[in-house]
């Protein structure tokens, strides 16, 4: 499903409140508080008022404008500079649980080494943990 939200009057170089980049992109607050809190929109700092850098919301726009993006496989992670889905680098995944809030996975893209993250819920998380363990068991250390 594709949204109509718009991009052509977002700033590059301003930075943005929650309320106001949902003024210029046509949303309601919500809906960006959403982009933020899924890790789909990365934020200047956590620090309230939560600011958005414009070139951020303008690619986070660009790809809620595409249809959306599945990730087939646990290793898959989107990545902010392709704006595809990409399977993490081997030996770069790692995760980060945290009480409370759901899980975060970290990898290198493995097609142009760009950093990518995706939220994992805790049962995602153990998956996970069990293929990557796996994996290195599998592999000789160098
Ligand atoms: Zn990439």
């Amino acid at each position: 499903m594709t949204k109509n939200f718009k991009h052509r009057g977002i700033h590059t170089k301003e930075t943005y409140t929650v309320e106001e980049a949902a003024g210029v992109v046509g949303s309601c607050a919500r809906t960006i508080r959403n982009w933020v809190w899924s890790g789909d929109l990365p934020v200047v700092s956590q620090n309230r008022p939560i600011l958005i850098l414009g070139a951020d919301l303008k690619a986070a726009v660009i790809i809620k404008k595409k249809p959306r993006t599945r990730l087939q496989d646990l290793t898959d992670f989107f990545c902010m500079t392709c704006k595809e889905a990409r399977p993490g680098r081997d030996g770069t995944i790692s995760c980060e649980a945290s009480e409370g809030s759901p899980s975060v996975a970290y990898a290198r893209c493995s097609i142009c080494d760009g950093r990518c993250s995706r939220r994992l819920s805790a049962s995602q998380l153990d998956e996970l943990r069990r293929v990557l363990s796996r994996n290195t068991s599998n592999t000789p250390a160098p």
